[in-house]
This record gives C-alpha cells, structure tokens and sequence, in this order.
C-alpha cells in the first residue's frame, strides 16, 4: 500500500478503536485465515457472578446425594463460607464472584491463614486451620479427593455455560460453587461474519470442556474448533500448532495468560480493557472490546471499510 494508504487505514481504524501498531500490521491483517478467540473476558463480559452453590456429602455408596442436613455434612452457607474464605486473597474473576456472592448472602468471611494459587487449577488455602481446596477436577484429584460424586451436578451447571468449582474442606470433597458469565451481544454477529468472510473461528480456553462448548454453541463456534482445559502456559503452543501448516492466525484475548498466545500469532489481538502485558504483546488493540471490531479490523485492512462511522 501507498503511505497514503496507510494513513487513511490507520486513521479510519482509530475513529473505529481500532489500533494497528504500524504499516505492516493494517497490511497482514487481511490475509489472516483463522481467528481465536479465548473465552473469558473476549468472548463473554469477564464480569462473573456467583450462580449456584451445592452441598455435597461423598456418600459411602459414592451417589453423591446432596445431604444438607445430615451428620457431617456441611450445609450450603458452610460450603460458600470456607469457599470464599478461602478465595480472599485471589485476584482472580472467579474469585472475585465467590467472595462477592458470599458477602452478598450476608455470610462473615475470616482471612486464610495459608494461600496458594494452582494456576489453571484453582486455589488451596487454610481456613479455620483445615486445608480448602477450590478449582476443577484435577485440584482434588491431584490431592487424592475424589471429585466423582460431585459429577452429575457439575455436568449440569457446565451444560448450563457454567463454571463449577469443586470445594474440597480438610481432606473431603464437601460441595460445588458455580459462577457465571455473559456472552457478549455481538460476539455471535461477528463469528458468523467472519465464517462469510471464509475466516474459520475457533475458542480457546483454561475452562472446561463442557463449559466450553456450552459458550461456543452460543457464540456459533464448531465444537472441533474448541480447545479447552489449556493451561496458561499452553496457549501459545496451541496457536502455534494451528499455524504448524502455515495458517495465518490472529489470537484475540485479553489476560495476562493470553500475551504469549498474542505473541505466537501472525495477528495479535489485545481487547483495550485487556492487561497492560496483553496489550503490549499484541500487534492490534481494540478499545471497544467489541468482538465485532476484529471484523472490522479486517475489513479496513482490505479496504473494504472506507467510510468513517
Ligand atoms: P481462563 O483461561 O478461563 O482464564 P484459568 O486458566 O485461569 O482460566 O483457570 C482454569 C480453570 O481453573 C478455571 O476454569 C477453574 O476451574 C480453575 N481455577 C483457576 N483459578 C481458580 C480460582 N481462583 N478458584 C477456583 N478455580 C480456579
Ligand atoms: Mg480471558
């Protein structure tokens, strides 16, 4: 393109959000193949809520029967208040939500005595002298809690677009909590103009498989274009291996574990009200934080977006 060019591009990108850092990112970014998005915080709002809490007795037949009520059994209000107490001193959204939905619910938190962050897992710390352990299948798992009894009910509310974490308290699996997040409103739009557009769409993600595909089918994305349960360190290895045949691929995330991924890719995308280590590490930045905007940032690199909103 002529400098001329290039500066109508860029210009017309940035009365859109759209932020190109430099000539040769408003050319590449036409000729990108395939487009991945991470879930949270990109395709959905990042703003999590707590849904759902459930007691969970490991029944000596292994049913799992919720057992609020019986001998031994932690109720509900006792499941969220290690939960959260537990979860105090996480910055992470899902943290955020428990503690929220806990203080909301008129529940009296104490401080962890102990605190450690599995990243990709969740979280273990002491709560009222008893370990706590909260996050995913493999947390427990890996501290030899089975998570088994607690299926049925993490299957529901990942089937519902969930995020289920198991709450294990001093050695027992003792409940589920669950948060929520919404689908962004034109992140549905935006997967299918890009599939009209030829570009193939696909989700990456640390959140289950089941939650994961859940999201995806809202959004419009093929179940065989998800990759879930990826660690954060992962992600890039995951872009890199979609571009393995020479595909050109823009990454689109916003967290501090997406800057590798941004960085492996042809096109880096970082949402504006991504992390600064995001941003950094992106080629584009999109200041609305609208999925929509990676349509557009497209459509002025081909030229095909010419008159100014
Ligand atoms: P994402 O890619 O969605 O940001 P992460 O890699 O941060 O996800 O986390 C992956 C999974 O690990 C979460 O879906 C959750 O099950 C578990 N997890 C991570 N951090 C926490 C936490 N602070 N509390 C509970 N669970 C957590
Ligand atoms: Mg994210």
């Amino acid at each position: 393109a002529t400098p001329a060019a290039t500066m109508v591009g860029t210009a017309i990108g940035a009365q859109n959000g759209v932020l190109f850092k430099g000539g040769d990112i408003l050319e590449r970014v036409k000729d990108v193949e395939t487009v991945v998005f991470d879930k949270t915080g990109t395709l959905t709002k990042g703003e999590m809520t707590l849904t759902d809490v459930v007691a969970i007795s490991p029944a000596a037949d292994g049913s799992g029967v919720v057992t609020t009520g019986e001998d031994e059994t932690l109720d509900e209000d006792a499941v969220l208040r290690y939960a959260a107490s537990a979860e105090r001193n996480s910055e992470h959204p899902l943290a955020r939500a428990i503690v929220d939905g806990a203080e909301n619910r008129g529940i009296d938190l104490v401080d962890p005595d102990d605190f450690e962050n599995v990243p990709g897992h969740g979280i273990r710390a002491t709560v009222d002298g008893v370990t706590v352990l909260v996050g995913n299948r493999k947390l427990l798992s890996e501290d030899g809690i089975n998570p088994e009894p607690a299926e049925d009910t993490l299957r529901d509310l990942e089937d519902d677009g969930k995020t289920a974490m198991l709450v294990a308290v001093d050695g027992e699996l003792a409940g589920v909590v669950a948060d929520a997040d919404e689908v962004k409103e034109s992140a549905a739009e935006a997967v299918t103009a890009l599939r009209e557009r030829g570009v193939s769409v696909h989700m990456i993600t640390g959140d289950n498989e089941r939650t994961a595909r859940a999201v995806a089918e809202r959004v419009g994305i093929s179940p065989d274009n998800v990759s879930a349960g990826v660690l954060p360190e992962d992600k890039a290895d995951a872009v890199e291996s979609l571009q393995a045949d020479g595909t050109k691929v823009m990454m689109v995330g916003d967290g501090v574990n997406d800057a590798p991924a941004l960085a492996a890719a042809f096109v880096g995308t970082a949402l504006g009200s991504g992390t600064d280590v995001a941003i950094e590490a992106a080629d584009v930045t999109l200041m609305r934080d609208d999925p929509q905007d990676v349509v557009k940032a497209i459509r002025i690199s081909a030229g095909t977006l010419a008159k100014i909103k």
